[in-house]
């Protein structure tokens, strides 16, 4: 092996091309390779990063999320991947597929990124794991998909997601760890697979492989759809005396058992694992209706029209086409919706409805 520039002594960090090129696992993060990548060159996650990117505290950024070129061209210089395979590490091109956004804003938090920070209760538990994954894997890593905020489970093992140390309760901070494997924890040292797992609920597993097949196939449409229906799932239980819908009435009694209402104050990406857990679990039956018939539901749900749009700045394109136009004089559902209802909706119902409108328009 060509030692380009030496691991002399004292030299903390690998100089020039490293002697030890660690190629990535299957779909392992930015964050995790690099951190194999220093102590397979006897280095320190803080020593390498200090090296490759002087002057910005790497770590206590989100590089997963994504490497400006500048930066992706200083680490392709040293671990001799190009900028592309470096790019295809972080959650960047991920994001993209799912939101159907080419352009990223890249000072403002990623929907669907487990935000990396400490804020309220959620303290900085931004990466998840798979015990079991970590424990067969020969060289334990950690997956991208493990950083997004939909996946709660592993769908290989059936078992949810763990976002701390089951032994110290710390969040996973794998750039700290200076020596051994990444299954170890940073903080006291245990084996973080060294726990047995709690085997996942049939809903957020099925809801979960779905949603892994529509990020791959970047159906953007679902995510949106996800993202408005898990705002509506957290509002329900306060909206509950309003309900008259059997079905969602049924979702509304999911979503106040699981106390999803509770946390209402924090944004879905900044949850830690097993709120956000309970949310999709609580959503997952709404996810499973057809748009057209979801759509139904919530035109005929006793909710205001005007509230259900206000759950999210834009009502779902999938959902948009089945609600009336935005127009007082056109406020009805369509025609092809109307007829496939099979009762007709309640007169106190649309009295109360025609009371709002009347109300909202400054007509009553
Ligand atoms: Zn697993
Ligand atoms: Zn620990």
């Amino acid at each position: 092996m060509v030692y380009t520039n030496g691991r002399a002594a004292g030299n903390s960090a690998v100089r020039g091309p490293w002697p030890a090129r660690i190629k990535p696992l299957e779909n392992e993060s930015l964050s995790s390779w690099l951190v194999r990548a220093s102590l397979a060159n006897h280095s320190t996650p803080s020593s390498i990063a200090n090296y490759i990117w002087p002057g910005w505290r790497a770590w206590t950024r989100d590089i997963d999320r994504e490497l400006s070129k500048s930066q992706l061209a200083s680490l392709s210089l040293v671990s001799t991947l190009s900028p592309k395979e470096l790019q295809n590490l972080t959650l960047r091109p991920v994001i993209q597929r799912i939101t159907g956004k080419i352009e990223l804003n890249t000072a403002t938090a990623w929907k669907w990124v487990i935000q990396r920070s400490t804020r309220n209760k959620n303290t900085n538990r931004s990466t998840q794991f798979c015990p079991l994954c970590l424990h067969e894997d020969p060289k334990p890593y950690l997956r991208l998909q493990w950083r997004l905020s939909f996946i709660t489970v592993c769908t290989k093992h059936n078992v949810n997601l763990l976002d701390c140390c089951p032994h110290c309760g710390e969040s996973i901070e794998i750039h700290k760890i200076n020596r051994g494997k990444l299954s170890s924890c940073a903080h006291c040292r245990w084996n973080i697979t060294d726990v047995t797992p709690v085997k996942a609920n049939r809903e957020a597993l099925s809801l979960t492989e779905h949603l892994i097949d529509d990020m791959h196939l970047a159906i953007s449409d679902r995510f949106e759809l996800l993202a408005f229906v898990t705002a509506l799932v957290r509002r329900l239980p306060k909206l509950q005396d309003k309900i008259v819908d059997p079905f969602l009435m049924n979702v509304t009694k999911s979503a106040a058992k699981a106390c999803v209402d509770e946390f209402s104050g924090i944004s879905f990406d900044w949850l830690n694992s097993d709120d956000r857990r309970m949310l999709l679990t609580a959503a997952a039956p709404l996810m499973n209706i057809q748009p057209k018939g979801l759509a139904f539901i919530l035109l005929n749900s006793g909710l205001s029209i005007g509230l259900v749009r206000n759950m999210v700045p834009n009502l779902p394109t999938v959902l948009a086409s089945y609600f009336p136009i935005d127009n007082p004089t056109q406020r009805s559902a369509p025609r092809h919706i109307k007829q496939a209802i099979p009762k007709p909706t309640p007169k106190r119902l649309v009295q109360k409805r025609w009371q709002a409108l009347l109300k909202k328009h400054g007509l009553s």
